[in-house]
């Protein structure tokens, strides 16, 4: 999932401690973080990192910030058969706060 990501993690909590909310707010990686919560389990100061970038994703929408990443109606009725029920919800569920 970094490879997909242009802000990571640690860098995010770095970002959010320095106040940089329209950089935070402009990444890529909120959308991209799929909720695994390995980074929550690595993290050696316990910080809950999912939770923050969740927190990011629902202030975003609630600023009206466009996804342009998830376009998950926009595949086809057979691509969207075949994915795995979770990552449906996971998908939707960025799309709502
Ligand atoms: S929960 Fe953490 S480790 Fe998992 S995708 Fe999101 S940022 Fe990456």
């Amino acid at each position: 999932m970094a490879a997909h990501m242009d802000v990571l993690p640690n860098q995010i909590i770095r970002l959010a401690q320095l106040g940089m909310k329209e950089q935070l707010l402009a990444a890529r990686s909120i959308w991209m973080c799929v909720s695994c919560l390995t980074c929550n389990s690595r993290c050696p100061k316990d910080i809950k990192i999912a939770e923050v970038i969740e927190s990011l994703r629902m202030t975003a929408l609630r600023d009206g910030e466009r996804n342009d990443y998830l376009k998950i109606m926009e595949l086809s009725p057979e691509a969207r058969s075949v994915l795995p029920p979770i990552a449906t919800i996971s998908a939707m569920r960025k799309l709502t706060s």
